[in-house]
């Protein structure tokens, strides 16, 4: 397929280029196109979720399998009726996490097409709270269904920057609503039914509504086992994309494991055998050669770790690094979504270091 769109872009500043572009965006999808805007976890690529053509576009012009199902966005939590079969577990997530960084999973009802759902009988739901997100959704009067506006393999970007690479010529207009606040993309759950006929769910995608949260809500939240391990060649992943190889930097990323001074002693004699990109702290910078530097914010800054991986892992490929190294996360609270992101890009490369 040849892309030769003519990509509008439009800058928000204010409220009234922000309505502006709102305007634009909600017209193009309606008529059926595509628009890229921004949304409190990384940048989406919007199409009307009900129209089966205008899904389709999606996948071609992200190079996207047409299996992986897309999430739909909707304006309030109470769009979700004419959507899907809610309950009221999803009402109560709705009242802790919407408009927030939640996709829950629950049965489609007949108007959303399977070109949507990549031909699953469940559709995936988000209210965002991104403001630029929130009123194209209001304007386009339908659920825009969005996937993070990537070409499929590359990291999610959270720049208008990354989209514009990735994208141009393949929408018709991209809104530039400046960094993403969050920067990985938001935390999927299933809701399903135990045998004693109460709810409970499954965590599909970590992100920045952690477990822990979810755990206020809901006493029973199972892990799938795809989040955090390597599932074997013929499992079968709950979720669909997880199945995908995910981003891969083009030098190879492998994870550190261990003490500070163990890692900060192998950076160091790795910076002066190998062309090495490092992902390190920031207090660890006064004690590196400023070569190939990556800072990825304070040691135990999880939000600004998390805010900078996909900018990073974008930068480290345009370096002339041999080899990436980064730290590997701890696997709580927003670490857990740090790390099934990073141990993907890994591709479950960890290097353990002892004293
Ligand atoms: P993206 O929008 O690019 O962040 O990708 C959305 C991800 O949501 C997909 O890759 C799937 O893994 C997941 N997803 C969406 N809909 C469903 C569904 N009905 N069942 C399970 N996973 C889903
Ligand atoms: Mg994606």
């Amino acid at each position: 397929m040849a892309f030769d769109i003519n990509t509008k872009i439009l800058t928000v500043t204010d409220g009234q280029s922000l309505s502006a572009a709102a305007t634009l965006a909600a017209d193009v999808i309606r008529h059926g196109g595509l628009a890229v805007f921004p949304t409190e976890t990384v940048y989406g690529l919007g199409a009307d979720g009900t129209n089966a053509e205008a899904a389709q576009k999606i996948y071609a012009a992200k190079g996207r399998p047409s299996d992986n199902p897309l999430i739909i966005h909707i304006y309030d939590p109470k769009d979700a009726e004419p959507y899907s079969v809610t309950c009221s577990l999803y009402y109560a997530l709705a009242e802790a996490f919407m408009p927030g960084p939640l996709t829950v999973i629950m049965p489609k009802k007949d108007t959303v097409p399977y070109s949507t759902t990549g031909g699953l009988d469940t559709v995936a739901v988000r209210c965002p709270s991104h403001p630029v997100a929130r009123e194209i959704i209001k304007q386009a009067g339908v659920p825009v269904a969005a996937p993070s506006a990537n070409l499929s393999g590359k990291p999610s970007p959270t720049a208008a920057r990354h989209c514009i690479d990735d994208l141009a010529g393949r929408v018709d207009v991209i809104i530039d609503g400046g960094e993403c606040d969050i920067g990985l993309e938001s935390t999927i759950v299933k809701i399903d039914v135990d045998d004693g006929g109460e709810d409970y769910l499954t965590l599909l995608r970590p992100g920045a509504v952690t477990c822990d949260a979810l755990r206020c809500v809901c006493p029973r939240v199972d892990i799938a086992r795809a989040v955090s391990e390597q599932l074997a060649q013929d499992e079968k992943p709950l979720s669909p994309g997880m199945k995908y190889k995910h981003y891969a930097p083009r030098a190879p990323l492998v994870l550190l494991d261990g003490d500070g001074e163990s890692i900060l002693a192998f950076l160091q004699k790795r910076q002066s055998e190998c062309r090495c990109a490092i992902l390190c702290y920031d207090e660890e910078i006064p004690h590196l050669e400023n070569k190939r530097l990556l800072p990825v914010g304070p040691r135990d800054d999880m939000k600004t770790q998390a805010h900078l991986l996909f900018s990073n892992l974008r930068l480290a490929d345009s370096t002339d690094a041999e080899i990436i190294y980064a730290h590997l996360p701890p696997h709580t609270g927003l670490g857990l979504a740090l790390y099934n992101r990073m141990i993907r890009a890994a591709a479950h490369t960890v290097l353990r270091l002892e004293k």
